[in-house]
């Protein structure tokens, strides 16, 4: 098993629209275990293949305590209820924004053995963010982006400081989707960022 390099945005694999998978291979599983390995090392909550460089529909998600890959997935249902929900992206690192989303879901695909899986998903207590992450890595399949979803004035970096009682905090700071992907182009992140050191090597061009 490996952790992968993540791609960041700009990255013009995470605009392409991935392909489905006919057969199962000794790749495919491979690939999951590094997925796997790579979402864990990044803390992440979800990770698609074309964040690894791969534009195959596969992502792996965290489901309450479990982590599960999924192969050719796809929302059979939706609720009609919407919630508005703070995201994040490993490819976008140490920003958030607020996106809307259906409240449940029920997210179909095949497990690494071929078997036909199917979830359903919400944010909750019990399941954590499985809700927002499922839709959030379909997204990814489709070469979406959260912050391209983002609600207006939603979108803030993360940046670790000291509350009045000088205890450590992360506070929001606003900005926008073109600051953000200027920032990334001139790997220039702002000081302090709350995000994984992995990721912020990444944008600086480094493994
Ligand atoms: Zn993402």
């Amino acid at each position: 098993m490996a952790v992968l390099p993540i791609r960041i945005w700009g990255d013009p694999i995470l605009k392409k629209r991935a392909v489905s998978i006919d057969r199962i291979t000794h790749a495919e599983r491979r690939l999951i275990e590094d997925m796997i390995e790579t979402m864990e090392a990044a803390d992440g909550a979800g990770l698609a293949a074309p964040q690894v460089g791969v534009a195959k529909r596969i992502f792996v998600f965290r489901r309450g305590d479990d982590i599960h890959a999924l192969i050719n997935p796809k929302i059979i249902a939706r609720s009609a209820e919407q919630k508005i929900g703070a995201e994040g992206c490993l490819s976008i690192p140490g920003v958030q924004a607020k996106v809307s989303r259906a409240a449940r879901v029920t997210v179909t695909g095949r497990d690494v053995h071929n078997k036909a899986v199917s979830f359903e998903c919400e944010d909750s207590e019990a399941l954590g963010r499985a809700g927002t992450c499922v839709q959030h890595e379909l997204d990814h399949l489709d070469g979406v982006l959260y912050l391209e979803r983002a609600e207006p004035d939603s979108v803030s970096w993360l940046i670790e400081g000291e509350d009045e009682a000088g205890e450590e905090t992360v506070f929001l700071e606003p900005t926008t989707p073109q600051e953000v992907l200027a920032a990334i182009k001139s790997k220039l992140l702002p000081p302090d960022l709350h995000a994984p050191e992995m990721l912020q090597r990444r944008v600086q061009g480094k493994r």
